[in-house]
């Protein structure tokens, strides 16, 4: 349920009437716009007096939210969300071009690479240093060693780092890691969700392989409901009947999350095809349908990757995929 408030509502008011309401066991939300206030009641609201709460003169209307998710949900927080990440901000017209290796390799390979794409216009370095892999016998990424790397790298160009958690019990690692990546089998992993929010630091959420827009919001809301507030979503492709590419991009969940949340929506084409020629198109159709940034995988040496070379743009071929992504901005403002 929510209510928004009169314009002119006194902060003595809204305190008063927010006490009122917690003291009927809910949890309320207060989303501060210029024009207008709104409280997000979390909770049993079936107790709620729906016209008595709308007859109180500082309410100018009270309405039902039937959606599950509620501090995801645009009606709790009509402005886009802004996240800042070190000296990145993203989302509410700032966009994110998150651009690194699949995996961290070693720390010529990385700073190679970060200095590349930051020289290219990325404002994020990613890279995996804790790999969920298919197979057990494949690289599994470097771990805490890698982490390093990324700092090293971050130290080297300034760009925040984005990387992978996959267990709990690694946090500790990444104190200063600027976006924590929860990847998509771990999208439904609520336990972890849970445990990171109770963190602030803000989270990339990946859809997982199959599941559905609402169910990735159900678990962006696992980490709101926690009281970190600093969620971004990542659309990476799903499974279809479709082999050809590695997953089927699911361009049209760009606007439909938009809709639906205030989170930011990020755009991974890497993943999404498996393929590198694929990968320029599919970021250029993100850009065009208004994604909040993406994620792209570039390697130095994309032959001689560790994971995902096939598709991992070179620097020279990620510098022109930027580039073309700022003019489809620029044409859309
Ligand atoms: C990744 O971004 O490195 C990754 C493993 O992606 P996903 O979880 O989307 O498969
Ligand atoms: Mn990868």
């Amino acid at each position: 349920m929510i209510a928004v408030l009169k314009h002119g509502t006194t902060e003595a008011q809204t305190q008063h009437l927010i006490a009122w309401l917690k003291n009927m066991n809910l949890d309320v939300h207060i989303s501060q716009g210029q024009e207008v206030t709104i409280l997000g009641l979390i909770g049993d609201t079936s107790r709620v007096d729906m016209e008595l709460l709308g007859s109180l003169d500082i309410v100018e209307t009270v309405k039902r939210v039937s959606e599950p998710f509620k501090q995801v949900n645009r009606k709790f927080h009509p402005l886009d969300s802004v996240i800042t990440a070190g000296n990145a901000k993203i989302g509410g017209g700032n966009f994110a071009m998150i651009a690194g290796p699949c995996s961290v390799e070693s720390e010529e390979q990385i700073i190679k690479v970060a200095t590349a794409v930051k020289e290219a216009g990325a404002n994020l370095l990613r890279g995996g240093a804790f790999k969920p892999r298919t197979s057990p016998y494949a690289f599994q990424g470097m771990g805490g060693k890698g982490i390093e790397l990324l700092l090293k790298a971050k130290a080297a160009t300034g760009l925040p780092i984005v990387t992978e958690i996959m267990n709990i019990s690694t946090l500790d690692l990444f104190t200063d890691v600027d976006v924590i990546q929860v990847g998509a089998r771990n999208m439904q992993n609520f336990d972890l969700l849970k445990e990171l929010g109770k963190t602030n630091k803000p989270i990339l959420l990946k859809r997982g392989l199959a599941n559905t827009l609402q169910e990735l919001l159900m678990s962006a809301e696992y980490i709101m409901s926690e009281g970190n507030e600093n969620v971004m979503l990542c659309e990476r492709g799903i499974r279809t009947f479709e082999t050809y590419t590695r997953n089927t991009l699911d361009l049209s969940a760009i606007t439909v999350l938009q809709e639906l949340t205030h989170l930011p929506v990020i755009v991974d084409p890497s993943h999404a095809t498996g393929k590198a020629r694929l990968v320029p198109p599919m970021a250029y159709a993100a850009a065009a349908a208004g994604a909040d940034g993406v994620m792209v995988e570039v390697h130095n040496n994309p032959a001689c990757a560790l994971c995902d070379g096939a598709q991992s743009l070179t620097p020279a071929q990620f510098a022109e995929l930027n580039q073309k992504v700022q003019q489809i901005r620029e044409v859309l403002k």
